[in-house]
């Protein structure tokens, strides 16, 4: 378990912030599980127009110039993968494509945006 200190930026996450002699502490701020907080076509969705195509969703790649509707989000399983430039993942993944931001800032928006100061 990784444990990070309440510096500053705050960085706070609503499924895994706990208290420790009075400072809030990020527990395990574990990718898969961070993941799994999310959701993808949401997130997806404010990014790029989806379509239903059985039980999936298509959509245009933001990742590379796509001209088919290459990139595919299973909702069920909350991934992505696109078969013209082989990007795959989860929701984290894709926020730290689409904002070409690393894992780290990715955590600190959503944290931001979840305890809004
Ligand atoms: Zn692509």
């Amino acid at each position: 378990m990784t444990i990070w200190a309440n510096t500053s930026p705050a960085i706070y996450f609503s499924t895994s912030v706990a208290l420790k002699n009075g400072i809030r502490y990020v527990c395990d701020p574990d990718f898969h599980m961070m993941n799994s907080s999310m959701n993808l076509v949401d997130i997806a969705s404010k990014y790029i127009l989806l379509q239903p195509s059985r039980k999936a969703l298509k959509g245009k790649c933001p990742f590379h110039k796509d001209e088919t509707t290459s990139l595919l989000i299973i909702p069920q399983s909350n991934v992505f993968k696109c078969f013209g430039c082989g990007a795959e993942g989860g929701p984290m993944e894709f926020l730290m494509r689409i904002e070409n931001k690393n894992r780290t800032k990715v955590i600190a928006d959503i944290a931001e945006k979840t305890f809004p100061k």
